[in-house]
């Protein structure tokens, strides 16, 4: 037996353990024996895996000589804590080793790669296994079962698909809960619109930012979500959004949206999905050690503070990662649910680190911004927010779409503009130029949308 093997078998018992005949549709639980895990028995479960992954870790030559270079070895980890004792992972170690020097298994035994590309050096890619494709799809299935669908469910997923995980991800947890699904892919909204009409579909899952585009559509051709469609669930991720958009999408398309939380490192999505209590992620403790650590020192924060989140994959064959930086901030909320998961649950991201935007000294995240403007009925959903330098002066200019039906009241506009801008000073500090503008005039992007554009002479 190849070495490579042996350590497969290790992990091995992370392996698929749903099958579509003991599915009970009246369970709240797609993997009761998993969801419903006590605090101990969690953590037990963790520090097994774990150390079945840092052994089979050490044949990838990445961990391996990472391990090595600081006398650490895999019989180290004794406990849950020790997993302090392992560097951080980073996003540059994966474009360091590009493209295939992390992974713990020869290339033969991947079935899948996924790549997402950087701004700049090279794109990361994550291999998966046939093994992991499948646990992918438990993850994903999990989320879409706990936020009650079922087998006789119509699910439509308008994510992009390709590189970006949205899609497949999906696709494969949906199919895997036995649901009709429809890859219908992002955009086309006219057609979307009649696969919803003319399949029933129950159930959509896109990025927030085309689920109102959606909407819009839908007004345009006198759609009436509540009454034409057969619509009840929506999963809404990949990209930041405020509770604020959430409910506005809640109220525009008249059912739940659920908040998905996923990264191609990790899988894709599936990784942290909200229950029905809408109170928090729940990421997946079988799956994964969250840690949420202070981004300079690098030191856990207590709960409740926002930190960077931290993941280790413990079910992963082809490419585990061990303690990887997500650069996304977000803070815990708690540790038990209404539910009756004790999975962790996290806040909703306020970004990556990298999104923040630092202006004449003050730290902004994007989605500050947008809980102001969703606050706002007589604003649509699009904005964009641009930087620029003016005669050395930092500047933010904020255009959001407006509702139709206000564009030509001036002293109406006046008002707004100047309500617009004493509340955002309120939130961020500082008072950015506001621009209203007629609804469909700023750019839709398909995948995940763009908020900023930073022109500014120096960059921060
Ligand atoms: P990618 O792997 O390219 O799909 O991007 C993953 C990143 O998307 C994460 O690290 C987050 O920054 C962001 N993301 C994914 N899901 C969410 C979500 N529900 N809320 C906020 N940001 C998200
Ligand atoms: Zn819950």
């Amino acid at each position: 037996m190849r070495i490579e093997s042996i350590a497969l078998a290790n992990i091995v018992h992370c392996t698929s353990y749903i099958e579509n005949e003991k599915m009970d549709d009246k369970s709240p639980y797609l993997h009761p024996q998993y969801e419903t895990l006590s605090h101990e028995e969690l953590k037990k479960l963790q520090l097994e895996r774990l150390q079945a992954t840092v052994k089979h870790c050490m044949n990838s030559p990445f961990y391996k000589k990472r391990f090595e270079e600081i006398g650490l070895k895999p019989e180290d980890i004794k406990s849950l804590d020790d997993v302090r004792k392992i560097p951080f992972t980073t996003k540059q170690d994966l474009r360091d080793t590009y493209p295939f020097g992390i992974a713990s298994v020869p290339l033969r035994e991947c079935v899948r790669l996924h790549s997402s590309s950087g701004t700049t050096g090279n794109p990361t890619v994550i291999l998966h296994t046939k093994k992991d494709l499948d646990e992918w799809a438990n993850q994903v299935a999990r989320n879409l079962w706990m936020v009650g669908l079922r087998p006789d469910d119509v699910f439509q997923n308008s994510s992009g698909y390709g590189m970006f995980t949205g899609g497949l991800g999906f696709q494969y947890g949906a199919e895997k809960l036995g649901m009709l699904t429809v890859p219908a892919a992002a955009g086309n909204s006219l057609r979307q619109i009649k696969f919803i009409k003319d399949f029933g579909t129950t159930a959509i899952h896109a990025v927030p930012s085309y689920v109102t585009r959606l909407y819009e559509v839908m007004q345009e051709e006198g759609v009436d979500p509540r009454k034409d469609t057969k619509l009840k669930v929506l999963a809404i991720g990949a990209e930041p959004h405020s509770e604020e958009q959430r409910k506005r999408i809640e109220q525009m398309m008249g059912v739940k949206a659920y908040n998905s939380f996923g990264m191609s490192e990790m899988c894709g999505p599936g990784v942290g999905f909200e229950c029905q209590e809408q109170n928090g992620l729940h990421f997946w403790e079988d799956y994964y050690i969250v840690e949420i650590v202070d981004p300079e020192t690098l030191e856990p924060v207590p709960d409740g503070e926002i930190g960077e989140l931290v993941l280790t994959t413990l079910c992963r064959e082809a490419m585990p990662l061990l303690r990887y930086r997500t650069r996304d901030l977000t803070r815990v909320l708690g540790r038990t649910c209404p539910c009756g998961r004790n999975h962790i649950r996290l806040d909703r991201m306020r970004g990556r680190s990298d999104d923040m935007m630092v202006l004449r000294g003050v730290n902004i995240f994007p989605i500050q911004i947008e809980k102001i403007l969703m606050q706002f009925k007589e604003l649509a959903n699009n904005y964009l927010i641009t930087l620029t330098t003016d005669e050395n002066n930092d500047n933010m200019t904020v255009e959001v779409e407006l509702e139709e039906l206000f564009t030509d009241d001036f002293p109406r506009l006046l008002a707004l503009e100047k309500e617009i801008k004493r509340r955002l000073k309120d939130e961020i500090l500082l008072t950015p130029h506001v621009k209203l503008v007629p609804k469909g005039s700023l750019p839709v992007s398909e995948g995940k949308a763009v908020r900023v554009v930073d022109k500014r002479k120096v960059y921060q």
